[in-house]
């Protein structure tokens, strides 16, 4: 078979050559060890967490290694795309601190090593292409969709491999005329390689995640180039990554079984192999048993999940490198206010089998990220949040902001600081009480007289005075305790029950019922300190009115 003749009836207009090519993406000028790295998403509109794990692989493994990280978006396949998903892509991930030093942008492209767009570079893999066929590695097939299904059913009647191999690869030896024939009839034909594997032929493959692999040699004619001249993810991975010069391919391991077929076409296309990082999935228990995370079943699994959850960002990062990196918590630990790009991060250490996604632990991690923050950027952050997911809130919040910091700024600081907010959206059932419109109707215990709890809320009214330090505060506290014949020792109370009607604590239930309608609120002092003497007396004369 004339394979040139081939060649040239296949791709008449390729213009550039390879080595015009190789000149134009040179190797990258980098420091000896720099790992060059990517993500390499489709444009689903569908980000998930298994997208952040990838991520922040390779955006680690390249920048700690003063490397470069790129986005290319992998749009091959235009069936699944949907309208504005590149931009969702940027955006997210953007959102989530994972910087890319040049690649597709929302309107374009930034880098030397572009397009960065699949689809925009078809006129590049056509060369390439165009030299398989040329060398006899590569090679038109024009069985139709219907010839292949009947194919499959055969193999599987026959408990035969699926696929298009050995005796089944039935273009592969065609002579010149019956593919002159089928292009003069128009016919629509899929570019496939030749494989010189041997199916019953093993070898040995180094992981950088899953370490040793003994894989089996790939005998199958994939396709290379679609009826419509675009590549395959297995074709454009191949020739992207030798041009982008990247060197450490992060994925998921969902690509293992392809490995061998990529293996071979770096071979026959004169490539040398990235190093490749395949990462395990990310699991979650269902009932006794792990399952992989599910698109369909696990809403927890898309990253905007977490945004409307009020997660801040910065707790799904900690929580990722958690899972990435065992010794991340000790490190994190010792290290309380360190950036984590501080930390030494290592793809060996990633779990081969994948991991368990523990949302107990994550919400653990977010209590203290949110914990750690300052009030101001607190403030920031459940603001922006509720803006967006809770407007009415939002708008309370923006209303008065040094109010808002206030109130935020109870407990913060200091060895230990209060963790009462998980997530954003505990916020509101946290200090909702500071705003009148959602302060709820105090209920006092029905085992106090009305007219006791009257007195306690009257007598206060009386004495306070919002210029008192904590300690005049509790003093009076304590007075009006003796007043109603409550006892201020609980140790005696405690001893003797039956002695009092109840004590200083009951005393300050009444107080903080009627400031916050709630039996638990921060220290009641402060609260009062943030409210004012004019909420404060408000709310105590509305609790009476209430009695
Ligand atoms: N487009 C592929 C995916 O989203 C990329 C895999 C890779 O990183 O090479 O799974």
């Amino acid at each position: 078979m004339d394979t040139n003749t081939l060649a040239d009836l296949l791709f008449p207009d390729v213009a550039m050559t390879e080595a015009e090519l190789e000149a134009k993406y040179p190797p990258r000028n980098l420091p000896e060890g720099a790992i060059v790295s990517r993500m390499a998403p489709s444009p689903t509109g569908f980000v998930h967490l298994g997208n952040l794990v990838q991520g922040l692989t390779s955006e680690r493994m390249s920048h700690q290694s003063n490397g470069v990280l790129f986005l290319r978006v992998e749009d091959t396949d235009a069936k699944r795309e949907v309208p504005g998903a590149v931009e969702v892509l940027i955006n997210t991930l953007k959102h989530y601190g994972i910087h890319f030093d040049e690649g597709a942008t929302i309107d374009g492209d930034s880098g030397d090593y572009g397009p960065y767009r699949q689809r925009q570079r078809a006129d590049i893999y056509h060369v390439y292409a165009k030299r398989l066929v040329q060398e006899g590695k590569a090679y038109p097939c024009f069985c139709t969709e219907e010839e292949l299904t009947a194919m499959r059913e055969q193999q599987e009647a026959n408990k035969e491999t699926t696929g298009y191999y050995g005796k089944y690869a039935i273009w592969r030896d065609r002579p010149l005329e019956d593919v002159q024939a089928a292009l003069a009839a128009g016919k629509p034909w899929v570019l496939r390689f030749r494989s010189t594997g041997d199916g019953e032929r093993q070898f040995k493959f180094d992981d950088l995640v899953k370490g040793k692999l003994t894989v089996t040699e790939n005998n199958v004619d994939h396709v290379l180039l679609k009826s419509d001249g675009i590549p395959t993810y297995h074709f454009a991975h191949a020739v992207d990554d030798h041009l982008m010069r990247t060197t450490h391919v992060v994925r998921g391991d969902e690509w293992l079984p392809s490995l061998p077929f990529h293996i071979q076409l770096f071979q026959a296309l004169g490539f040398k192999l990235p190093k490749y990082v395949h990462i395990g999935p990310l699991m979650k228990m269902d009932g006794t048993s792990k399952r992989k995370l599910s698109k369909r079943k696990d809403p927890e699994l898309a990253l905007t999940y977490y945004k409307a959850e009020g997660f801040p960002v910065e707790a799904v990062y900690e929580y990722i490198m958690t899972l990435l990196n065992s010794n991340y918590e000790d490190w994190r630990r010792a290290n309380p206010t360190a950036p984590s790009a501080e930390f030494k991060f290592s793809p060996k250490k990633l779990n081969p089998a994948g991991n368990l996604f523990d949302y107990a632990k994550l919400t653990d991690v977010s209590k203290n990220e949110i914990a750690k923050m300052s009030a101001e950027k607190a403030y920031a952050l459940l603001t922006e949040w509720a803006n967006e997911f809770d407007p009415d809130f939002g708008a309370k919040l923006s209303a008065d902001p040094a109010y808002a910091t206030a109130i935020l700024a109870i407990g913060r600081g200091g060895k230990k600081p209060r963790k009462d907010l998980s997530t954003w959206k505990d916020a509101k059932e946290y200090m909702g009480f500071f705003y009148d419109e959602y302060l709820a109707e105090p209920v006092f215990p029905e085992r106090f007289r009305v007219a006791v709890i009257a007195a306690v809320l009257e007598k206060f009214a009386a004495v306070y005075d919002p210029a008192d330090d904590s300690a005049t505060w509790f003093e009076k506290v304590k007075a009006i305790t003796t007043e109603v014949g409550f006892t201020t020792d609980m140790k005696a109370y405690k001893a003797n029950p039956g002695a009092w009607p109840g004590t200083v604590a009951d005393v300050s239930g009444f107080l903080r019922l009627a400031l916050t309608g709630k039996e638990n609120s921060p220290d009641l002092y402060t609260v009062m300190q943030i409210l004012g003497k004019d909420r404060s007396l408000e709310r105590i004369h509305r609790a009476l009115k209430s009695l």
